[in-house]
């Protein structure tokens, strides 16, 4: 009986045991979707020290979970494509308004239509259909090399076709989506015939063949292999910014100018986000997007990158003001760069522009 009884009561601590992980493991996982009773998945081409204080922001202020796989924009695109139907991705986050616009052209996307969105982002700055939004701006602009060039020799993209810059200039390959969209920006306005002269004559002007991306360029024009190059702004930002001495030491040897301020202003782009097609949580994503808009996101982003914000009333990193702000953009729809992506690809392999 005495054995018994003991067995019962090993019985009973046993199954109190289970009991007991049940329970916790119960509690456990009501705390978690107590934390986190929604989620959002996004496929983000930004930098995750970009991303995180957002994705933070965003789920302290909602409680909806962010999921976040980081990878190139090209390869997060492709993979959207190949997913199809069953892509976990709600989100795309990425650079440039020609990747936007091909993700569009491809089929990716699903059109959003939120007030709220409309009204945070400037027109010229998000897709005409609904299918994009811009949720940061950079500027692509002259920098130069102060000890061979006076800021007074520069005035527009224009000029840098002028015999005055030959073996003077270097810039990246035109493969980057970045110069793509530069040319197409010329081609809407000034016309594809205007476009091709200046390719061939800014090509006719290299000091060596292109090669490496921005910095590249810019380490280039320190070193007086060139005196000038056309750049992203935040590049700049984040070598003055930087820990390592020899990229604030050559901060220090390059200076920004923003071309065409008495015409149609210095060109721009953003970096933005899109709705899949397929998303499984498109309100999530859509109150995500419009986080990411909000005042509170906008700043983060001026801080954290030294890009623009979509609206003035946020103010720039205190490194962007040092440049100049405000200066003039040039507010051409940003969809134009996309619609004369292909035009500007074949401009550049006629001239040779590697
Ligand atoms: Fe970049």
């Amino acid at each position: 009986m005495i054995f018994m009884r003991t067995d019962n009561q090993n019985i009973k601590n046993k199954l109190s045991f289970t009991q007991l992980i049940l329970v916790s493991s119960l509690a456990l996982s009501l705390l978690s979707s107590s934390l986190f009773a929604e989620e959002v998945n996004v496929y983000s081409a930004r930098k995750g020290y970009l991303l995180q204080p957002l994705v933070d922001g965003f789920q302290a202020q909602t409680n909806i979970k962010v999921n976040v796989i980081s990878g190139k924009a090209k390869v997060l695109q492709k993979r959207i494509k190949q997913e199809g139907a069953n892509t976990r991705a709600d989100v795309l986050l990425t650079v440039d308004a020609g990747n936007l616009y091909k993700a569009k052209e491809d089929g990716l996307l699903k059109r959003i239509s939120s007030p709220k969105l409309n009204n945070l982002i400037p027109e010229y700055l998000r897709d005409d259909d609904g299918y994009w939004f811009g949720l940061s701006i950079r500027s692509r602009v002259i920098m130069y090399n102060p000890k061979n060039v006076e800021s007074s020799d520069l005035s527009t993209y224009k000029d840098l076709a002028s015999k005055k810059w030959r073996n003077r200039i270097c810039i990246r390959s035109s493969s980057n989506i970045y110069n793509q969209s530069l040319l197409a920006s010329i081609i809407s306005n000034l016309g594809e015939d205007y476009a091709e002269e200046w390719a061939r004559s800014v090509k006719n002007n290299f000091s060596k063949d292109p090669k490496g991306n921005d910095r590249t360029q810019m380490t280039s024009v320190v070193m007086g292999e060139c005196d000038v190059t056309i750049a992203n702004t935040y590049y700049l930002g984040k070598w003055i910014a930087s820990e390592k001495d020899n990229e604030r030491k050559y901060a220090e040897k390059i200076s920004v100018f923003f071309p065409n301020q008495k015409t149609s202003g210095a060109h721009i782009n953003i970096s933005g986000a899109a709705i899949t097609k397929h998303s499984k949580n498109e309100v999530n994503a859509v109150k995500f997007l419009e986080y990411l808009a909000s005042d509170e996101a906008q700043k983060l982003y001026a801080q954290a990158n030294h890009e623009y914000p979509i609206r003035d009333n946020i103010p720039v990193s205190e490194i962007v003001q040092s440049w100049g702000y405000p200066f003039k953009k040039d507010t051409l729809n940003l969809d134009e760069l996309g619609k004369n992506n292909s035009r500007a690809v074949m401009i550049f392999d006629r001239v040779g522009w590697k």
